[in-house]
């Protein structure tokens, strides 16, 4: 034996966003590469959790979050998608999104375990499934729809598959399943007494007067689905580390007891402070929401369209995929780098969201910023023209 760094190390390299984001500092670009919202927090949200510093509430909450969030989130997921959830039972809080997912995995994946994923994913899935000894298996989706074939997914199932992983909407595609294709992955799950993990984060970004569809909800998917999702983007709280899973108590008590290990719980008065979002914001909140996402995602896709970086118009989350095959460069990272270097703008480099082959042509921009930068960046994009 000698000293040296675990074989696991390998496999969480730092990723080509945070590459990206140090170069973008570098140079002074802006930031379009990162998934970090720096648009309003909401005052009731940030009230909440200032009054909880000042009632006490500081210390270790129960592992699996306090009752006051877990009745909001109970109640939030009945308003919105008429599902019913026991707050006691079925609801793990944790750090983040990801803390959700990575207790989900290690509470439910043995080692060598498969998990169907769709590509282009979001790298952190990626990580996650690795580091818990977990082998993704990946399911190739089209532009401009993102759309897959039913036969592939039929045909990634091996006797090692234990779950689908799924990401709607999706980041960095903007895809939003539909309910034909849930209903398939659903059908697949079932065949194969498979679980499926869903990441909902985006679940309140949507355009067009698209609908979510919680794969929860479909026929046959309640015990068998882990619905993931957060607080993060909602409420442009990246840096709480609030979000959480629903699932049958059949599972839900040892997730918990990984998210105890690991994490022991998320931040106390920040859970009051989301519980206090959850409550008081109405309707017109989530459409604004929407709306204002909405308004950003057009920005940006006219800019490039305006530039012949050809965006594949998200439907839903804070992203957009663009062609960027016409920049000179060899790689999607040197066409990137092109980009950032003769206009400021900082993006991803498609291949960080696909296994092998597939994103040389494309790179991501992150559209969740205040509109005056975001207007600042499309007003630099445009002196490529
Ligand atoms: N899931 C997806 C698909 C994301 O894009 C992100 C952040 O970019 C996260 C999860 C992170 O969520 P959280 O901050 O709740 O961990």
């Amino acid at each position: 034996m000698s000293l040296g760094l675990s074989r696991r190390h390998e496999w969480v390299l730092q990723s080509e966003i945070r590459n990206m984001s140090i170069e973008c500092d570098r140079v002074g670009g802006i930031n379009l590469s990162q998934g970090v919202c720096d648009t309003e927090v909401p005052p009731d949200v940030r009230r909440g959790a200032q009054e909880a510093i000042d009632r006490g509430i500081n210390t270790y909450t129960r592992y699996d979050g306090l009752a006051e969030l877990r009745q909001a989130i109970a109640g939030k997921q009945q308003r919105f998608t008429g599902m019913n959830v026991d707050p006691d039972r079925e609801i793990i809080v944790s750090a983040g999104a990801t803390g959700a997912l990575y207790c989900t995995c290690l509470a439910l994946l043995d080692p060598g375990d498969e998990v169907i994923i769709f590509e282009p994913f979001y790298g952190y899935h990626i990580s996650t499934l690795v580091a818990t000894q977990a082998v993704p298996v990946y399911i190739p989706m089209s532009p401009p729809d993102w759309t897959f074939a039913e036969e592939a997914l039929e045909r990634a199932v091996t006797s090692r598959t234990k779950a689908i992983l799924v990401n709607t909407p999706a980041n960095p595609s903007g895809k939003i399943f539909s309910r034909t294709e849930l209903e398939i992955i659903g059908q697949v799950a079932v065949k194969h007494d498979l679980f499926v993990f869903t990441d909902e984060i985006y679940e309140h970004f949507i355009y067009d007067g698209r609908k979510h569809i919680v794969p929860a909800m479909l026929s046959g998917m309640k015990e068998r689905t882990v619905t993931i999702s957060g607080l993060s983007k909602t409420f442009s709280i990246t840096g709480w580390r609030i979000g959480y899973c629903l699932c049958d108590e059949k599972w839900a008590q040892t997730i918990g007891h990984f998210n105890d290990l690991i994490y022991v719980c998320a931040p106390a008065p920040l859970q009051m402070g989301v519980a206090a979002g959850l409550v008081n914001l109405g309707m017109d909140y989530y459409e604004g929401l929407s709306k204002a996402y909405g308004f950003k995602r057009d920005m940006i896709c006219k800019a490039l369209s305006d530039i012949g970086l050809t965006p594949f118009i998200p439907q839903g989350a804070y992203y957009v995929l663009a062609d960027i095959s016409r920049l000179p460069g060899m790689t999607c990272k040197e066409k990137a780098m092109f980009l950032l270097h003769q206009t400021g703008v900082a993006s991803v480099p498609g291949d960080a969201f696909y296994n092998q082959t597939g994103g040389e042509r494309l790179a991501r921009f992150c559209f969740a910023k205040d509109d005056d930068i975001l207007e600042d960046a499309c007003m630099r994009l445009r002196m490529l023209c």
